[in-house]
């Protein structure tokens, strides 16, 4: 199959064998977990389960308030010890409350009946994955069964994991190809693509082996592996669609504008287990790694568990550990404690020591070198939007793409000046969107006045007429009364006239 190539990118040294060496393991569940209602895209979760009510495992205890939300679930039995307010120190979009649950007892919600993924129609096959809180396990976070809502010519399973420490669907990959592949199958299905591309980066030898044997075992010539070259940020959507299809999702647009639909490969899993097993979202591979940790490894981790508890499992902290991180080193989000915990789009938790940090306050002035326009995958000019961002001329750089930044952090670090480009970026994006809010709050209390406005006069208009019509009425009466009167006086007069007659 040919391959194209993306604009920008890095090849970055790899750190996948750090983990790889620690094999998948099935982490304890720990005594409470901490289950944000907000673990994607949309609005929060709502709660279905009260404090002090017991719970079995794979009960419901949030569910969706609206199309791009999505349904929680108890990954353990135990009660619910509270709904606890959200974390300020928290990441932003991580600050939400959460439900605290105590891990105890061991009984199950009898799983959903399995549905035959082969004959099942698409709709309930759909239903049955929003049912069970599927959303993308990739990091986006966005609901699947929305995803799946329209249909495409071909679906992407995308196994190119790109940020050089996370392991985590090559451990998938390695450890569970079939139920992948099954997976995609069942997913090209319900959106009726006929073909299905597995992606997977060609640093990833095992997995790529175990995918191709489950292909041949399951693909039915549906499903073909495509092994893709390690660059950074290749597991982006429109990065991996142009590697593919030489063809590039427009500025401002979908993949589904070019009939394609990107899935990540444990999202493929998910899906299948909701369907052919009846079992909701209730845990996800995360790698644990960097030189801050003892074991690095891959671990089944119930969502909702502790950093803190996940760390243990992989040996502890080591002298080294300087910073944390959720995600990758190019884009995940700094931590400021442990006592985070994982969600459904997180894949990575990162150890840092001081070799793998910037030494702070090392940021020099641009010096218009342009590097970053070279390694910049999404054809931005990063220098330029910097400008605009400092500026605060923030409607040019959203003119200029600012809203197309993946925030891959590669114009980062390709700047020789060490100026952090991205988090201007994020910056400036997050001002936008609360000044859209902003503009509309400001929008809807002008509608509110104006309408207050419109009614009060409308209501002046009316009392003013009303009391015309009661004078009009008034001086009628008054009309009528004089003209009784003249006739009486008439009539007086006429008698006394027929008399003088
Ligand atoms: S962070 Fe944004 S501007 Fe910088 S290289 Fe990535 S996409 Fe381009
Ligand atoms: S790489 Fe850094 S120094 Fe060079 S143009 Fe971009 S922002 Fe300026």
């Amino acid at each position: 199959m040919r391959l194209h190539s993306f604009p920008g990118g890095l090849r970055l040294p790899g750190h996948k064998d750090a983990s790889r060496a620690g094999g998948l393991q099935a982490v304890p569940m720990p005594p409470e977990l901490h289950l944000a209602l907000q673990q994607h895209a949309g609005l929060p979760a709502l709660p279905c389960v009260l404090p002090g009510e017991r719970v079995a495992r794979g009960q419901c205890l949030a569910r969706a308030d609206g199309e791009f939300s999505a349904d929680l679930h108890a990954p353990c039995a135990g009660r619910m010890l509270a709904i606890a307010p959200g974390d300020p120190s928290a990441p932003p979009g991580r600050q939400g409350a959460h439900l605290v649950l105590a891990c105890e007892g061991d009984d199950t919600v009898a799983p959903w009946p399995a549905l035959d993924p082969a004959t099942a129609s698409p709709d309930a096959l759909r239903e049955r994955i929003r049912a069970a809180g599927l959303v993308g396990l990739g990091g986006a976070g966005f609901p699947t069964a929305e995803k799946l809502s329209v249909g495409r010519d071909l679906l992407v399973l995308n196994g190119a994991e790109c940020e050089p420490w996370i392991a985590c669907d090559d451990a998938l990959l390695r450890h569970h190809a079939e139920e992948v592949v099954l997976g995609g199958r069942m997913l090209a299905r319900i959106v009726g693509a006929p073909r299905v591309l597995l992606a997977i980066e060609d640093s990833m030898p095992e997995a790529l082996a175990a995918a191709r044997a489950a292909c041949d075992a399951h693909g039915e010539g549906v499903v073909e592996v495509v092994s893709v070259p390690t660059i950074y940020p290749e597991g982006g959507e429109r990065q991996l669609i142009r590697v593919l299809t030489g063809r590039e999702v427009p500025r401002g647009g979908l993949p589904r504008d070019l009939g394609v639909i990107v899935q990540n490969v444990g999202t493929a899993r998910a899906a299948w287990r909701a369907v052919a097993h009846g079992e909701p979202l209730l845990e996800r591979i995360v790698t644990v790694t960097g030189p801050g940790v003892a074991r690095p490894g891959n671990f089944i981790v119930p969502l909702g568990t502790p950093v803190s508890h996940l760390v243990a499992q992989a040996g502890g902290y080591t002298p080294q550990a300087r910073r944390l991180l959720l995600g990758g080193p190019m884009m995940g989000l700094a931590l400021p404690h442990d006592g985070f915990a994982i969600g459904k789009p997180d894949n990575c938790v990162l150890v840092l020591g001081d070799a793998e940090l910037r030494p702070a306050g090392d940021e020099m002035p641009c010096i218009r070198c342009g590097d970053c326009a070279s390694a910049c995958p999404a054809r931005l000019l990063p220098q330029q939007l910097l400008w605009q961002v400092r500026a605060d001329r923030l409607d040019d750089a959203r003119e200029q793409g600012l809203f197309d930044c993946i925030e891959c952090g590669c114009c980062d670090l390709a700047c020789p000046s060490h100026i952090p480009l991205t988090a201007h970026f994020r910056h400036g994006k997050s001002e936008l969107r609360a000044r859209a809010v902003e503009t509309e709050r400001a929008h809807a209390a002008r509608e509110r006045y104006e309408t207050r406005l419109q009614r009060l006069q409308r209501e002046a208009a009316e009392r003013e007429q009303r009391l015309a019509e009661r004078r009009a009425g008034a001086a009628s009466a008054d009309a009528v009364a004089a003209a009784l009167e003249r006739a009486r006086a008439r009539r007086a007069a006429g008698t006394e006239g027929g008399t003088d007659a």
